[in-house]
């Protein structure tokens, strides 16, 4: 353990680890870093191809955006949110406004994406006690869901790993089994199929749509639960049946949003708005923690009265509305509107399905290679035809992640998933380079007999 590393593991607590586990692999301390290269203090390079915890959007210090918050550092850094603004983020709603699915119109600041999940739900909460349904006070939400980590966010989650410890702590909701593509129960594929597991959907909907406010899902991308990708149309149906029901939709974009599933947003796939979007990660082009609750007008306009109604929306956080990140999220902006973004990641999209098709994919280990616009990820099962998962114990993911990262790649897996989920503006060489750091990892924790 080098010096500094030491020091750090001497007082700080790290986030979703188990701090033994740094005795073996300690924190690597990053130096600088450009592009998709990170530089630690030791000289070692390392390919980060998970976007830093999926929110770097073009690449590390981009000159476009570092510039954009400079100008800015020097003129204002923070200002209260309450009866002040700031331009940077009058210019930011009104940029986000033009790329928005059709009925968001207004945009609660927050500052980091858990924040913006707990105002959406609060929010829609209010929305029907104040239009004369105080009795839909349930959220439902998708199995193997994940929307942040306090508790709100938890009690609309479903993954054991956060929440188990937590459960006396937590709101009681109503779990929807969510599409399984990989697995699927009704033996088809995501190209090919009806959604015939919207059933349970319906089913959940006959039961309580009347005491349910909303419904919270991640469009497409069930992200934490290993990059499970499924059909737009399934959203389609979700929306048909909220607005039969006047139960709210929830589209939690904080990881799809901003080009990840190849369009804008991952709702736009399936041609279908919201009520409410909660967006983060990719906003600031992963620099500085911003997140956005984006609403309806109907839902702005519920909350609109004297101050004695009791109306208002008294939710705050305080750095919201920060200037230093709406200047580097109209950057961001800026870039999508001047440079052939989403031409050049879907050509490179097409490129590297068939790449990794054709490296990884043969590997008998590997059981799918699963994928949304630039997000790849492969599972790594025991047996390629029973898609049986390996024991659990083995923690085979950690390991090709640690071999990864010996190997100059930053590779983060989920469980047994790993997956590349690049800045949008990676090229084709730094793909390369990274499938053969991934493959050369994988075959020296899994040799192919
Ligand atoms: C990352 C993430 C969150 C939580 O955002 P934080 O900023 O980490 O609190 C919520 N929802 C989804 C879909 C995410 O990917």
């Amino acid at each position: 353990m080098n010096e500094l590393a030491q020091r750090d593991v001497t007082l700080i607590w790290h986030p979703a680890a188990q701090m033994k586990d740094y005795e073996t692999l300690p924190p690597i301390v990053v130096d600088h870093a450009k592009g998709v290269w990170l530089y630690d203090v030791e000289g070692k390079k390392y390919l980060d191809i998970i976007s830093s915890w999926w929110c770097n959007l073009f690449g590390h210090c981009n000159p476009i955006i570092n510039d954009a918050i400079k100008e800015q550092l020097d003129k204002l850094e923070h200002v209260i949110f309450a009866n002040f603004s700031n331009e940077p983020a009058i210019k930011l709603a009104e940029a986000l406004l033009k790329i928005m699915p059709s009925r968001i119109k207004k945009f609660h600041f927050n500052d980091n994406g858990s924040s913006a999940v707990e105002a959406a739900l609060k929010m829609c909460f209010q929305y029907h006690a104040q239009t004369g349904h105080p009795e839909r006070q349930k959220f439902m939400c998708l199995s193997e869901g994940y929307h942040g980590e306090t508790i709100g966010a938890l009690s609309v989650g479903s993954m054991d790993l956060y929440a188990k410890m937590y459960k006396p702590m937590m709101m009681e909701n109503i779990h929807v089994e969510a599409p399984d593509c990989f697995r699927c129960p009704y033996g088809k594929d995501r190209e090919h199929c009806e959604c015939e597991c919207f059933a349970h959907a319906e089913k959940a909907f006959e039961s309580h749509a009347r005491e349910t406010a909303a419904i919270i899902v991640e469009p497409l991308l069930q992200g934490s639960a290993g990059m499970r990708v499924y059909p737009p149309l399934y959203l389609k149906k979700l929306r048909k049946l909220c607005d039969e029901t006047g139960v709210l939709l929830i589209a939690d974009e904080i990881a799809t949003g901003f080009g990840r599933t190849g369009r804008m947003f991952a709702c736009d796939h399936a041609g279908i708005s919201p009520d409410v979007m909660t967006i983060s990660k990719g906003l600031t082009g992963g620099y500085l923690p911003m997140s956005i609750t984006c609403v309806s007008q109907e839902i702005y306009d519920a909350f609109y009265a004297d101050w004695d109604t009791g109306r208002a929306f008294v939710h705050s956080h305080t750095f919201a509305g920060n200037p230093l990140a709406a200047a580097a999220a109209l950057a961001v902006q800026h870039i999508f509107r001047t440079q052939p973004i989403f031409e050049n990641a879907t050509v490179n999209a097409k490129w590297l399905t068939k790449r990794m098709s054709d490296e990884l994919l043969p590997h008998p280990n590997v059981g799918e290679i699963r994928h949304i616009g630039l997000i790849h990820a492969f599972e790594l099962v025991a047996d390629k035809k029973t898609r049986e998962p390996l024991p659990e114990k083995n923690r085979t993911g950690y390991a090709v992640y640690k071999k990864a990262l010996e190997n100059g790649l930053l590779l983060r897996p989920i469980g047994d998933v790993l997956y590349f989920n690049p800045p949008l503006n990676i090229t084709q060489l730094e793909l390369d380079e990274a499938i053969k750091l991934a493959k050369k990892s994988l075959y020296e924790v899994l040799p192919a007999k």
